[in-house]
């Protein structure tokens, strides 16, 4: 077994095992993250909703339909890159996550990045880009997605530089046909930042 795996099965031990926020006590299963350990791409969503609740499995519901569609326009799958939110559990009824609720359950997903060290991290929606933002000293740059999505920020890290890309969350896609076509054009970038 190679050691990332090792490393995100304690991750995952630690996340199932973990009451830092109540939203253990109301989820069904923690949705940790799924895709490939070695992927230069990280996606990041915001928390678990009913269907990742049930199958611990992040973006399997119709926004994940909406996703696995935005890959397939650029000739990806799943499986070329990883996918995690900030929370592991869901919110009841969906609602916001909470500023408590993220700063219990970051560490995790700081795990997560230091772990799999990918070259891009895609934030998907405003929780996720405000989040990886300020954690990249890139407070002064958090504006609200319409704003910012599809531009490039690039950081130094302890492993190299990474490109962070603030996108749409695929789920606004559901209610409003035209984003879709945004989403895609701005997941034209995967391609070319994969490529270098
Ligand atoms: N929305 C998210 O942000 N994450 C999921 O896993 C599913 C829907």
């Amino acid at each position: 077994m190679n050691k990332r795996y090792e490393k995100l099965k304690k991750v995952k031990d630690d996340v199932t095992a973990c009451q830092r926020c109540p939203l253990f006590k109301t989820r069904i299963l923690p949705v940790i993250g799924k895709g490939n350990h070695q992927s230069k791409i990280m996606l990041i969503g915001e928390a678990p909703g009913s269907n990742e609740d049930k199958t611990g499995i992040p973006f399997c519901g119709r926004a994940g339909d909406i996703l696995t569609e935005l890959l397939d326009s650029i000739n990806f799958q799943r499986e070329d890159v990883y996918i995690c939110n900030i929370l592991k559990c869901r919110p009841p009824n969906n609602r916001n996550p909470q500023i408590d609720e993220i700063e219990s359950c970051a560490p995790y997903l700081e795990k997560q990045i230091e772990i799999i060290k990918p070259k891009i991290l895609g934030t998907l929606g405003n929780y996720a880009t405000s989040y990886i933002l300020k954690k990249y000293n890139l407070s002064n740059e958090i504006q609200g997605i319409s704003k910012i999505h599809g531009k490039i920020f690039k950081v130094k890290t302890l492993f190299g530089e990474i490109e962070i890309i603030p996108l749409y969350h695929p789920a606004v896609a559901t209610y409003n046909a035209n984003m879709k076509e945004v989403l895609k054009k701005d997941f034209q970038i995967f391609k070319k930042v994969n490529d270098k």
